[in-house]
């Protein structure tokens, strides 16, 4: 008998999510699998910003919506044989009987990297920093490129991208020890802990001349002073705005759209979702870059399924480098 564990949205989050507004619950699966149909257990799960709006996913009393790289325990679909590593949308649960085959796929082409990294620099945060940054922000050697949010998952690939691209990097993130890594690591040329910075003036210091390539993942009053320091003909990525995530009022500026006009600023909305048939290409070139030491990564893992939660309340304290993922 296989008991399932399941992480249940009791109640869309209101302002933070907090632990009253999920639930861990059980539920026996059946012993006996359909045609087709495979039994998953978990083997990493990840947590992501986007779940803070899982209101637009799932309804409440719904599985937490998300993904896993799972092992096919039990099968009755040859092209999932027991023991194969599966990438799924399972949710947050430990087991799970997959009947629609949409809903997993093989794993990439990883080499002999971590499996983790299906869910980090070689899936959807990789291939946001991939696809983001390249096609929205057309960055060119030589160029400016700024970039928050730098420490995280898409973040740190962003940057390190830029670089491979010789540009010279301006980054931000909120504790020492994530901007030493940057700075030490990664070899990005600025690196501020945006928490003690002014970043008006140091976006004066190090840019005088205007920032080429802004990649945005946090938003809010951070985005509006940038956007002031772009160089003309300038190009921006909104990726993410994690400042405002778990705000309860509407975000009203001031934004200086005097500077967009200006400068003929091009600022583009990403969502990742729209390249998912062009993956192959950008994990190709991902997997390259980090066998050749070009790219590197860090995870932040939280051990056991039970602390799913607080792994994700931490995306918004900040309690990852890398990115954040869970061993069931
Ligand atoms: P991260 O790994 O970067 O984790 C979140 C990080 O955000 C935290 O560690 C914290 O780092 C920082 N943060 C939290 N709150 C704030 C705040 N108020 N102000 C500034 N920084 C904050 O997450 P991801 O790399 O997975 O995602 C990064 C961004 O990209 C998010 O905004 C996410 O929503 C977005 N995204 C967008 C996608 C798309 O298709 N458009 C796809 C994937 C991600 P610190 O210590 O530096 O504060």
């Amino acid at each position: 008998m296989v008991i399932a564990k399941k992480w249940i949205l009791s109640k869309y989050f209101e302002g933070k999510p907090k632990p009253s507004d999920i639930q861990l619950k059980t539920e026996e699966l059946p012993e006996t699998l359909n045609d087709g149909e495979i039994l998953c257990e978990a083997v990493w799960l990840t947590v992501d910003p986007y779940m803070r709006f899982v209101h637009r996913l799932i309804k409440e009393g719904d599985v937490m919506f998300g993904s896993q790289v799972a092992r096919v325990l039990k099968s009755n679909n040859s092209k999932y044989p027991e023991g194969t590593y599966v990438l799924g949308k399972m949710g947050w649960c430990t087991h799970s009987i997959v009947s629609n085959e949409s809903q997993v796929k093989k794993l990439p082409e990883m080499g002999d990297l971590p499996l983790s990294l299906a869910l980090g620099i070689m899936g959807m945060p990789g291939m946001t920093a991939y696809f983001g940054f390249l096609e929205k922000c057309e960055p060119k050697a030589g160029e400016i490129v700024l970039v928050n949010g730098a420490a995280g998952a898409v973040g740190s690939a962003v940057g390190q991208i830029a670089k491979i691209k010789e540009c010279k990097v301006i980054a931000f993130a909120g504790t020492a020890e994530k901007c030493t890594w940057l700075k030490e690591e990664l070899g990005f040329d600025h690196v501020f802990n945006y928490k003690c910075t002014d970043l008006d003036k140091a976006l004066s210091t190090v840019a005088p001349k205007g920032i080429d390539c802004y990649f945005d993942n946090v938003g809010g009053d951070f985005t509006s002073t940038v956007l002031k320091h772009m160089n003309s003909l300038g190009r921006v990525c909104i990726c993410g705005s994690i400042s405002t995530y778990n705000s309860q009022v509407t975000p009203t500026g001031p934004y200086p759209f005097i500077d967009i006009l200006t400068k003929a600023l091009t600022i583009k909305g990403f969502l990742i979702y729209s390249y998912t048939d062009r993956f192959h290409e950008g994990q190709k070139e991902m997997l390259e870059w980090i066998q050749s030491g070009l790219v590197k990564y860090k995870e932040t893992m939280t051990e056991g399924f039970e602390n799913m939660p607080s792994a994700f309340f931490g995306l918004f304290e900040g309690h990852n480098i890398g990115k954040a993922v869970v061993k069931a």
